[in-house]
């Protein structure tokens, strides 16, 4: 059912080789990048033409009134309820520890530099919505930018028809029991540009003002919108669709590895499942595994699909040293590592947006209630990214203060500096000081 690349002997820098989707974020840019533009300048008519074609819903207005998010939440199923709280609670005690305080540095007498980390005021928070619904990718953007100590945050989720055109009850449940209630209904490349731009509503009681900051992640199209609102907003990073990659040896269980592979082929036919292996007879049980539990699976369409495209594959490699080379390489979203001496293996990975460590940690614990976040870089960004944090909510700011002494003892060197930068006007405002 993989596809099979086989590296062995092959030595050679393997990025060109790997699995790769067909459609990558730049081509999706073109294609969303009207409907962006059309948002930008018209708000709520184009949000609304957008949704009508995407998402089949003709919306009403923009903002989910208060009281069906009180109301969704009078209605969550008690289990589900249960849950959430589990996976808040987890989730709030990691974020509170990613907290950072301001520090100051004594750089001569007479001369600090501090740093003060202060929250942007507002942002936006994007839940997916399309081939299956988010409320725990509420947690997980809500809880970190609480901690970060945010004022103002904004649910933007896609509208369901079975909820009246409303994004789905259990995420505004979700947002219920966060104490998050400016939601809208709006999905896609439109959600994006809405909370980048504003947006105009259905009437002055509707719109939405623009966020500084937009997290969360979506599929291929959110992802392009993100990428092309960069710069007008922050973003956090692209969290496209779903990727893992298992680097197994022959200790790893077939079950378990088949099992994992498939439990991230469920979100969208784009997604990514790749095993690394130096284990050609695990490489075949796990096939022999993937025969047996796909055709049980729900989405069974969507994940073979999943599984089936250039995007993921069985990688040979000849021992775990080339197969650690090869996952770097890949920098997953998801890394999964099953082998011996799994810990060590770990920490010597240099590139994946989180590591799941041994049998029993997989990915689905991640994605719920590990108490890490699971809005994480896609499509080879763990080289240069990070997962969803507090840090995505906070910007450092240098605070600079010299007196007088301490001034005049570098002003030597200032204007060293901006005359050999040809920028003498920037040793003046120093040398202004002490003319008299
Ligand atoms: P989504 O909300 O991301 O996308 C649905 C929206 O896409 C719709 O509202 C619609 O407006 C828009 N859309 C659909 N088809 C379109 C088209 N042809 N052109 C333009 N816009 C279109 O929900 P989804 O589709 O279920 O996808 C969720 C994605 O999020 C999956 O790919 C999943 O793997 C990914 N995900 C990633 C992470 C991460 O951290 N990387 C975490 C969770 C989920």
């Amino acid at each position: 059912m993989l596809n099979r690349i086989d590296l062995r002997g092959a030595r050679r820098d393997p990025r060109g080789l790997l699995p790769r989707a067909q459609l990558d974020v730049s081509q999706a840019v073109e294609k969303i990048r009207p409907v962006v533009e059309a948002v930008r300048h018209h708000g709520f008519g184009a949000i609304r033409e957008a949704t009508e074609k995407f998402d089949g819903v003709r919306l009403e207005r923009l903002r989910v009134p208060r009281e069906r998010i009180a109301a969704a939440l009078d209605a969550l199923d008690p289990d589900v309820r249960a849950a959430l709280l589990v996976s808040i609670e987890r989730a709030r005690r990691v974020h509170a520890d990613q907290r950072r305080t301001d520090v100051t540095t004594q750089v001569v007498p007479g001369g600090t530099v501090t740093e003060r980390w202060v929250p942007v005021s507002r942002v936006g928070l994007y839940v997916p919505g399309g081939l299956a619904v988010y409320p725990s990718t509420v947690v997980m953007n809500v809880v970190p930018a609480q901690e970060a100590g945010v004022g103002s945050l904004v649910v933007a989720s896609p509208p369901q028809p079975e909820n009246d055109g409303l994004p789905d009850a259990r995420v505004l449940a979700a947002c219920a029991l966060l104490g998050v209630d400016e939601v809208y209904a709006a999905g896609g490349a439109q959600a994006i540009a809405m909370l980048g731009y504003g947006s105009s509503g259905a009437d002055e009681t509707d719109g939405c003002a623009p966020v500084d900051v937009i997290t969360g992640p979506g599929n291929i199209w959110v992802t392009a919108a993100k990428r092309l609102l960069q710069g007008t907003v922050g973003i956090d990073a692209e969290a496209g669709p779903t990727e893992i990659a298992i680097l197994a040896d022959d200790t790893a269980s077939p079950v378990h590895v088949a099992a994992d592979l498939i439990s991230q082929a469920e979100h969208d036919p784009l997604a990514a499942s790749v095993l690394v292996t130096d284990s050609p007879a695990l490489a075949d049980a796990v096939d022999a595994q993937l025969a047996v539990q796909v055709p049980a699976t729900k989405h069974e369409a969507r994940v073979r699909e999943a599984l089936g495209g250039t995007q993921s594959g069985v990688v040979l490699v000849d021992d775990l040293a080339h197969g650690l080379a090869v996952v770097d390489a890949y920098a997953a979203e998801h890394l999964e590592i099953q082998t011996r001496d799994a810990r060590e293996w770990a920490m010597r990975v240099r590139n994946a947006g989180a590591i799941f460590v041994g049998a029993y940690s997989p990915v689905s614990l991640g994605d719920y209630a590990a108490g890490s976040n699971h809005v994480l870089p896609t499509a080879g960004c763990a080289r240069h990214s990070s997962g969803l944090s507090v840090q995505s909510f906070l910007r450092g700011i240098h605070v600079v203060e010299y007196d007088e002494a301490a001034l005049r003892d570098v002003a030597p060197h200032v204007v060293a500096l901006a005359n050999a930068e040809d920028l003498p006007a920037h040793g003046q405002a120093v040398t202004a000081r002490f003319a008299s």
